[in-house]
């Protein structure tokens, strides 16, 4: 098996360190492949998950050519191409109803919206535009055949893959795969991720902080996206700066997770001895990534055969935490999970409104405001950007993204921003 820094080092610009965050991105999604494991879950259950296989629908959807909207349904042949048409009205065909007869030359019928089209009947005109008295309606000219109808199997044929495998079901797809009168699908299992937090200063929530030392709140942001995410995520807690507790950590961590994520000790003065002690553990890669904040990471695999996990290993300053969250380990793990085709986060390009301090060569990731005004989307930064300032991203709803091509930017400047919060 070739190692990963075998792989990486046949990419031009690969420079551990100096890594330009598309190509560490890209790295990192094509060293990862979908884990192995389906469930079979109600499909209710199966919001959040990806699909293991295609779905095939059973049948057409609409089942019949039905009408679009309220109104009359007749015979397109009837119509007079310039001048009104007066037809004979039969009845009524309603939604779930089949109409119990055909519908012959000179007839017409009442019909609802989404109703089975009576035999003969080809076309539907709105009722806002017909004349109607007693038991005739008046059509007026310029309407044309087909008109109205949503024809059998518009939306999906009997026989073809409505959804692809590798598909995230979000609410759209739960309706789709209900509306085909399916209520149970194929699904990866969940991916388990591990995650720990090291340091000597840091306590956990309910002992007290004494001088010196911090609570951990990286584990709490980490469980948040990662929950956000729909993984499983096991939480070892706190771990001493102490290699033989650091090397017992990883080792469980890697046998019963797909996935370890770890915040801290990365950083160039903590570097070394976790850096000697991955060695024994497998093939872990330190990087110093051209961007701010988030410049040391580790990336690579621990723990062997059935036991190997892949490891995150992000910087311990909370803001890092999340920016190398988002920008590395978070399309990784969808791919882990067998999403086919990983979204990029949502981007846009909006005008800044402040001036920016901005150094070329690396890329920036600031804590961003974005809003509409004057009909055009503004971004201002949430103030102080310190990457150990958390505040920054509670006050925030986008990354403001500057490219290591883009110097100091002017308040009036368009700038593209990442947006933090989705619809759906
Ligand atoms: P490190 O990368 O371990 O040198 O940590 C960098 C900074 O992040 C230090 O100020 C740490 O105290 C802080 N830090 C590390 N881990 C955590 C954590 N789990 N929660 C809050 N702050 C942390
Ligand atoms: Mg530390």
């Amino acid at each position: 098996m070739t190692s990963l820094s075998q792989q990486f080092t046949c990419h031009d610009a690969y420079d551990p360190n100096a890594l330009p965050v598309a190509l560490g991105r890209q790295l990192i999604l094509d060293a990862v492949a979908p884990i192995e494991g389906v469930e079979h879950l109600p499909l209710r259950e199966a919001l959040g998950r990806v699909l293991a296989e295609a779905v095939v629908s059973p049948i057409d959807v609409p089942a019949h050519d039905n009408s679009a909207m309220d109104g009359y349904g007749l015979r397109g042949a009837d119509l007079h191409n310039d001048s009104p048409t007066t037809l004979q009205v039969i009845g009524s065909a309603y939604a779930g109803r089949p109409f119990p007869r055909a519908v012959g030359p000179g007839e017409a019928v009442r019909i609802m919206t989404g109703a089975p089209l009576p035999a003969g009947v080809d076309t539907v005109v709105m009722q806002e535009i017909v004349a109607s008295l007693d038991d005739q309606v008046t059509i007026p000219a310029g309407q044309h055949t087909g008109q109205n109808v949503r024809k059998a199997g518009e939306d999906l044929r009997a026989g073809v893959p409505a959804l692809a495998a590798g598909k995230l079901l979000r609410p759209a797809e739960l309706g789709l795969i209900a509306s085909l009168g399916i209520s149970e699908v194929s699904v990866r299992r969940r991916l388990r991720v591990a995650i720990f937090s090291t340091g000597d200063e840091l306590v956990p929530l309910g002992t007290i902080a004494r001088e010196g030392e911090i609570f951990d709140s990286n584990r709490y942001t980490l469980f948040g996206m990662l929950t956000r995410l729909g993984v499983e995520v096991i939480d070892l807690g706190v771990v001493r700066d102490d290699p033989l507790a650091l090397e017992g950590c990883f080792r469980e961590a890697a046998s019963i997770a797909d996935v370890v994520i770890t915040s801290g000790g990365v950083s160039v003065g903590e570097a070394d001895f976790t850096r000697s002690m991955m060695d024994k553990l497998g093939e872990v890669l330190f990087w110093k990534i051209a961007m701010k904040p988030g410049r040391p990471m580790a990336f690579g695999r621990i723990g062997a055969g059935g036991d190997a996990a892949w490891l995150f290993g992000l910087p311990g300053n909370p803001v890092a935490v999340m920016v190398t969250f988002y920008q590395f380990a978070r399309p990784a793990l969808l791919r882990l999970a067998g999403v086919e085709t990983p979204g990029e986060a949502p981007e846009l390009r909006a005008l800044c409104t402040v001036s920016i301090r901005k150094g070329r060569g690396r890329t920036e990731f600031l804590r961003g405001v974005l809003y509409a005004e004057d009909g055009e989307w503004k971004v201002r930064t949430t103030g102080a950007q310190g990457s150990g300032i958390l505040r920054s991203m509670t006050d925030a709803n986008c990354f403001i993204v500057l490219g290591p091509e883009q110097g100091d930017v002017a308040a009036g400047d368009d700038v593209t921003v990442q947006i933090l919060d989705g619809l759906v």
